[in-house]
């Protein structure tokens, strides 16, 4: 039988495995689907917003697959200098690598790396409770933060600052990070895209939910919105970004609540620097004022604005990491690919393969992985099952990942991991609550492993 390598536990890697264990075309397939963490689900258990419990409940279709008899996670397995790819290619008839989009877009812009300013990435690991995250203290002491994007994860980290804790309280969240958003006396939460409303990256259930938060209200000034002749036509735009336009127009001509937070969705608005102030931190951003070019594009106009913060959280996307080893395409953040098939120097790599961002880049929701994983899979079940494909390995690749010295966290030490963060909610008084630092994941899977 054929033993596959999924390395990546997020929503393309599952989905790989489960077209891989579903296709017809190569039969009996085994599926070892790899992850550095001792968790499994990616960015769904990591990036998803703690309060969308409705998107993070897909974890219960990822789980019947990882559970499948044919299916085996195994975790703390990094693909690196103990194990690399052409280790992974001895042991296994064929590896998709479904790593996902690791790291951050920069801005290239003067204070991006003052204290205070931060990658929304950073900000969203560290109330999502992964184990690499550290506490920055993002919002002690913030009155004002800035998002500075307008795709869904500024407006996710623009939710988590504008919601009271008391709304959080029931998610996953760390303690830690509840705590600190509790006590946090931030007010106003800006949203600043370079480019109008019509061009957005939103998607408008995201929007829209913005405006259904206790203690916080939408200020928007009008006279921004129509800089965008799309807002003046809403007619002649597309059904999704017309409806992102009218949720933004029914905002603007809202009375205000006079609520304890105001969010503040700007556009037009280019940042050209993040200022320093007198104690070395963040103490705002100039923005250059632009005009649409008629192209979908923005001019700017020379104009300059400030707006004082003391958190600028850089929310502009994610970038694709290479992995040592495999080739990588830096422009583009992705690994070099056709229909799935891993390229070097332009040539297919037998028995390599990619799925999800580092594929395609860091587009699309959580489904666009279905599709882009399903392609993959149909292009390694043809090559498996072609007359020159080479012969099977033949033997269980476990004793190859133990002999490199590694000790994976099997599903066993998940569940362990499971119950112990249900534990630890039971013990602060509130549903499960996700534990945030390596030793203590480690130490809830090894508990039952070694039982
Ligand atoms: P994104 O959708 O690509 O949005 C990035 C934003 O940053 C855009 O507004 C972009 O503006 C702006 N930007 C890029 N470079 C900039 C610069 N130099 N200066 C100022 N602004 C800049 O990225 P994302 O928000 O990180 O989301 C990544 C993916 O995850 C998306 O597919 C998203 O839908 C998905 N996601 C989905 C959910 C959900 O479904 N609930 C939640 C989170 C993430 P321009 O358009 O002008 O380039």
């Amino acid at each position: 039988m054929p033993y596959i390598a999924v390395v990546g536990s997020g929503p393309s890697g599952v989905y790989t495995a489960q077209g891989l264990v579903q296709q017809t075309v190569v039969p009996d397939v085994r599926v070892d689907v790899l992850d550095r963490l001792p968790c499994p689900y990616g960015l769904v258990r990591y990036g998803v917003a703690p309060d969308h419990e409705k998107i993070k409940s897909l974890q219960g279709t990822l789980r019947t697959v990882l559970q499948d008899e044919r299916v085996r996670f195994l975790g703390g397995v990094e693909v690196g200098p103990a194990l690399p790819p052409a280790k992974l290619l001895e042991l296994y008839d064929a590896v998709v690598y479904c790593v996902g989009a690791a790291a951050d877009r920069r801005l290239g812009i003067p204070g991006e790396d003052l204290p205070g300013s931060c990658s929304a990435t950073d900000f969203v690991a560290w109330y999502s409770a992964h184990p690499d995250a550290r506490d920055d203290g993002f919002v002690r002491g913030v009155r004002t933060a800035v998002a500075i994007g307008v795709g869904n994860v500024a407006v996710d980290v623009v939710r988590i600052l504008a919601r009271g804790a008391d709304e959080l309280a029931p998610t996953d969240m760390p303690q830690a990070a509840l705590g600190a958003l509790a006590a946090s006396e931030v007010r106003d939460v800006y949203m600043v895209g370079r480019r109008g409303p019509s061009q957005a990256r939103f998607t408008t259930k995201e929007l829209r939910e913005l405006g259904g938060l206790a203690g916080a209200e939408i200020v928007v000034d009008e006279a921004e919105l129509a800089l965008d002749p799309g807002y003046r036509d809403p007619a002649a735009l597309p059904g999704a970004v017309r409806r992102n336009v009218e949720v933004l127009r029914d905002w603007a001509g809202a009375p205000r609540r006079g609520a304890a937070r105001r969010i503040r969705p700007r556009f037009f608005l280019r940042p050209a620097e993040i200022i320093e102030g007198a104690d070395g931190r963040v103490a705002g951003v100039r923005f250059e004022r632009t005009r649409p070019d008629g192209l979908g594009g923005v001019r700017g106009t020379g104009t300059f604005e400030v707006i004082e913060a003391e958190l600028v959280l850089r929310s502009v996307g994610y970038r694709g990491v290479a992995l040592e080893g495999l080739p990588f395409d830096a422009a583009r953040g992705t690994v070099p690919q056709a229909a799935g098939r891993v390229l070097r120097d332009g040539r297919v790599s037998p028995g390599e393969y990619v799925a999800g961002w580092i594929k395609r880049g860091p587009t699309g929701v959580i489904g666009t992985n279905r599709p882009c994983a399903k392609e993959t899979v149909a292009s390694l079940a043809a090559d498996l099952s072609a007359p020159t494909a080479p012969e099977r390995i033949a033997r269980d690749p476990l004793a190859g990942l133990l002999g490199a010295g590694l000790h994976p966290v099997e599903w066993s030490g998940w569940q362990s991991i499971e119950r112990a963060e249900a534990a630890l909610g039971h013990s602060l008084g509130r549903n499960s609550v996700k534990i945030p630092d390596w030793d203590g994941l480690l130490s809830a899977a090894r508990a039952v492993q070694e039982v």
